[in-house]
């Protein structure tokens, strides 16, 4: 026999019985997104790999090993979208969006990179990326993490989260810290691991979001970016705390928060839990003003972040009530070739008039008695059923599957009435 053709590993297929969960999330997401007046856009998941390396940074995880890269046909170097800030901003630009005019914006979808697959880690996995454009100041930094808040409070989620924030400065006070920061780094290069001293030259800001814990004490002794930043960058972050302690939202300074990504300035933040070991940021965002010059745009305003799905999902797992959600409520079961040739007739006449109802209907010839079974595990409320003897009298039988109440055969139009009334 063949071998059975397995997914790729890293990437994982979400099965019907957690589809609902899911859905749920989604819900929400949409909701609170609608209720900040966000508007979708939906982006191609390939892009040119030109695009990420003049946004994310030659010298970044992502670029360097992570991207899934590839020639088409024509010999283009293409790109499955490993985040989804470059591409939200290459079709801004190239639909002249950003014309004098603010937007806030969201898409959602699966991104790809090339990781050691582990918990809350994958090859391809999905987030949503919140991206606004066009807005200077802190308020809509807070706007975003408000936005965020809510949604961990839609989801039950919020007393596993904790909010670390901090800023990054313009990329000229970045400098000034950088050579600090290398200074300090090369004095103590004994003690920094492999890919420390490797970053030491490409991207030093790197080392301090090192994950090795041998390296914490060193990292914690470094230089500190919030005294490098000026007056500007301070007030700015004072506007963005300033705000969030007025309306009572808990934070964490971090002053080892640099944020994988180069394109960053100001403001940076992410929740963060305890409850999913060693890949505990659900949601990562900040500033990034530079960016849109960067990529060919006039000097413009940008804040976003991206939240990881799957580790969403993974801190609902004990939400039990989110399990086998009820996806049908009727069940017709057909007996009798009669029944048989006028079912998919009336389920139709039925679907028509209940436009709410979700009916599924039996298919194939099986006894009664196994039709019954299905259609209790299927979930529905009611059996519908139509044997010989409603076909000739048109009517249609109806047994309760979660209740004790009576069976009763009643006309199409009085069932109607009595599905209309549930
Ligand atoms: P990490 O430090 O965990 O690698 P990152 O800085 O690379 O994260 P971002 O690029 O900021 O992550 O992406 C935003 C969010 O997307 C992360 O906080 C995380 O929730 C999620 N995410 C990133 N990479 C993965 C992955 N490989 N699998 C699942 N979720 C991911
Ligand atoms: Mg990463």
């Amino acid at each position: 026999m063949a071998k059975n053709i397995q997914a790729i590993r890293g990437m994982h297929d979400v099965l019907p019985e957690q589809t609902a969960r899911w859905q749920f999330v989604e819900q929400q997401m949409r909701d609170v997104l609608a209720a900040y007046a966000y508007t979708e856009i939906r982006l191609p998941i390939v892009e040119k790999t030109e695009l990420f390396k003049r946004s994310i940074g030659e010298v970044t995880d992502i670029v360097e090993k992570e991207m899934y890269t590839f020639d088409d046909r024509n010999g283009d170097s293409l790109t499955l979208r490993p985040e989804g800030t470059a591409g939200c901003l290459r079709a801004c630009l190239e639909h002249g969006l950003l014309h004098n005019q603010v937007h806030r914006l969201w898409y959602y979808g699966q991104m790809f990179r090339h990781e050691r697959p582990q918990k809350g880690r994958y090859r391809q996995f999905i987030q949503l990326g919140v991206e606004t454009y066009g807005m200077a100041g802190p308020d809509i930094d807070a706007e975003l993490i408000l936005l965020s808040y809510r949604l961990w409070q839609r989801l039950g989620i919020l007393d596993t989260v904790e909010l670390q924030l901090n800023s990054l400065g313009t990329v000229a006070e970045r400098a000034v810290y950088r050579e600090q920061l290398v200074e300090y780094f090369s004095a103590h290069a004994d003690q920094l691991d492999e890919d420390s001293q490797r970053r030491l030259k490409t991207n030093p800001l790197r080392i301090l979001d090192t994950k090795n814990k041998d390296m914490r004490q060193l990292v914690e002794n470094a230089p500190a970016l919030m005294d490098f930043l000026g007056a500007e960058s301070k007030a700015h972050f004072k506007g963005l705390t300033d705000t969030l302690d007025t309306l009572g939202i808990k934070y964490t300074l971090n002053q080892r928060l640099v944020r994988g990504l180069d394109y960053y300035s100001k403001t940076v933040f992410e929740w963060v839990t305890t409850e999913l070991g060693a890949q505990g940021t659900i949601c990562a965002g900040g500033r990034y003003d530079g960016l849109i010059e960067q990529l060919g745009g006039k000097p413009n305003h940008a804040v976003g972040f991206a939240m990881g799905m799957e580790r969403i999902l993974a801190l609902l797992e004990s939400r039990e009530d989110l399990d086998n959600i009820q996806t049908v409520d009727a069940y017709l079961i057909l007996v009798g070739d009669a029944a048989l040739k006028s079912g998919l007739i009336l389920a139709e006449q039925l679907r028509n008039s209940l436009p709410g109802l979700r009916l599924q209907m039996h298919c194939g010839v099986a006894s009664f008695k196994s039709q019954f079974k299905k259609a209790d595990k299927s979930g529905a409320d009611y059996a519908l059923i139509l044997a010989e003897d409603e076909v000739l009298k048109d009517q249609i039988s109806i047994k309760y599957l979660r209740t004790d109440q009576q069976q009763r055969t009643v006309s199409q139009a009085e069932l109607i009435e009595l599905l209309q009334s549930k």
